[in-house]
């Protein structure tokens, strides 16, 4: 419906577009994902210019015209993201961070959780140079697939049920599953396992450390998963 609302929002993605303009992909509080027009925003005297920037959190006012685009006719910033932009490691996992929910929710309707979560990624980030870890980097991952609705199955069997001797995961299955029911499945030791049910318990700034080898084995079931059910491809979380 044609009109003016207003929401928060985080900028995912910014494209130059004709002359001075510039399309963003924006993940809204309100309404999940949006696309805008910032037009004239790459002109020296614009008045949203800087305010724009991926990886801002921003509060706008978009008109919605007849066309695919909203068109931003005001934005202020709640946080502008700065030092995480200053150190390579913090902005690599934001950006990853940003990709993961461009591939993951593309639908445009509010999801507050995925919203939120990605929220608080971004300050972490932005907070401390430690942030920037891998272990971190994995447990946004798992929230970020539960917010989505593909959270894999790490209590029980995902194929019989069984609670025990779950050392194998299987993305067809949706998760953990048994000796009986290793097919198609691939090596989830125990301490993985313990990570992921723990990426899920903890908020994000109390995220258990974890090996290597747990965290490249946590790795690969959540972009497993993410490709069988939700037919995404993310890239690998780099040690
Ligand atoms: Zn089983």
């Amino acid at each position: 419906m044609p009109g003016s609302f207003k929401t928060e929002a985080i900028v995912l993605r910014s494209i130059r577009y004709g002359e001075a303009d510039r399309v963003l992909h924006l993940y809204t509080a309100d309404r999940g994902r949006l696309g805008a027009v910032a037009k004239g925003v790459r002109r020296v005297k614009s008045r949203l210019g800087g305010r724009l920037e991926p990886l801002s959190r921003v509060r706008l006012v978009l008109h919605q015209g007849r066309g695919e685009l909203c068109t931003i006719s005001q934005a202020d910033t709640v946080r502008p993201h700065a030092a995480l932009r200053e150190r390579r490691a913090s902005l690599e996992r934001a950006t990853q961070a940003c990709e993961a929910v461009l591939r993951l929710l593309d639908s445009a309707e509010a999801n507050r959780p995925a919203y939120n979560l990605l929220c608080n990624e971004l300050a972490l980030l932005d907070a401390s140079a430690e942030a920037a870890d891998r272990a971190q980097a994995l447990a946004f991952r798992m929230k970020l697939l539960l917010a989505a609705g593909f959270a894999p199955e790490l209590a029980s069997c995902a194929a019989c049920g069984e609670v025990e001797h779950l050392g194998a995961f299987s993305p067809s299955a949706g998760g953990v599953v048994c000796e009986g029911c290793e097919a198609g499945s691939f090596p989830l030791g125990e301490e993985a396992h313990r990570f992921l049910v723990g990426a899920l318990a903890n908020p994000l700034a109390e995220i258990p450390q974890a090996s290597e080898l747990a965290l490249s084995q946590a790795d690969r079931a959540l972009a497993e998963t993410a490709e069988y059910h939700a037919h995404v491809r993310l890239r690998r979380v780099a040690a």
